[in-house]
């Protein structure tokens, strides 16, 4: 690059150098293996992203309560969520540079999606006090008239060949 001929890179590196602790030292509920009722999430705990910290903080901070209330923590399945796929590889497997959340770490990308993901958390999210029964039925309704004219679709589709 002109103006920088006499440069040297002695240490390649992107904007800010912080310390953080290794995701390794943390439970599936995001808790600290060691220090109990101590929750990390974010950049801290070696994630890289907006995306990544708000998931981890969203669960960290339901784990936290649950704990303080006595009440069994929260997991989300690698089936369930793009946050169970996160909090998975993040928790159990040895990460070599900070965290992302890319579809191509899920196995299971062909079945989790922005469209059915109502589908797959509205009863967790209604255990947590997060959304009413009365949600949860019109998430249930919805998907069954998707259900019912994807039958139809295939009925129909059958009966032209
Ligand atoms: C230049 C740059 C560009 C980026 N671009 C993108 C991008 O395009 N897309 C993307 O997804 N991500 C991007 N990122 C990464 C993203 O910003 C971070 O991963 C994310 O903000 C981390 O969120 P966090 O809550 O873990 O940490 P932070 O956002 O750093 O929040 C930590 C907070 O703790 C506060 N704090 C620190 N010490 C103390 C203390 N002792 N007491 C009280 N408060 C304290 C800080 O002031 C800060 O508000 C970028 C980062 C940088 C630096």
């Amino acid at each position: 690059m002109k103006g920088l001929e006499g440069c040297e890179i002695t240490t390649p590196g992107y904007a800010v150098e912080y310390a953080y602790l290794s995701p390794l030292q943390l439970n599936v509920f995001l808790e600290h293996r060691s220090i109990k009722g101590l929750f990390f999430a974010g950049q801290v705990a070696g994630s890289n992203g907006y995306e990544e910290a708000a998931a981890l903080g969203l669960m960290a901070g339901i784990n936290a309560a649950l704990r303080a209330r006595g009440k069994e923590m929260l997991v989300l399945d690698r089936t369930q969520a793009y946050i169970g796929v996160l909090i998975d590889d993040f928790t159990c497997k040895e990460q070599k540079e900070p965290y992302r959340m890319l579809t191509s770490r899920d196995e299971y990308r062909l079945a989790l999606r922005h469209d059915n993901a109502d589908r797959q958390l509205a009863e967790i999210g209604h255990k947590l006090g997060l959304i009413s029964r009365e949600q949860v039925e019109r998430i249930k309704e919805k998907h069954a008239r998707v259900t019912f004219q994807h039958e139809m679709c295939t009925e129909e589709s059958g009966e032209l060949r």
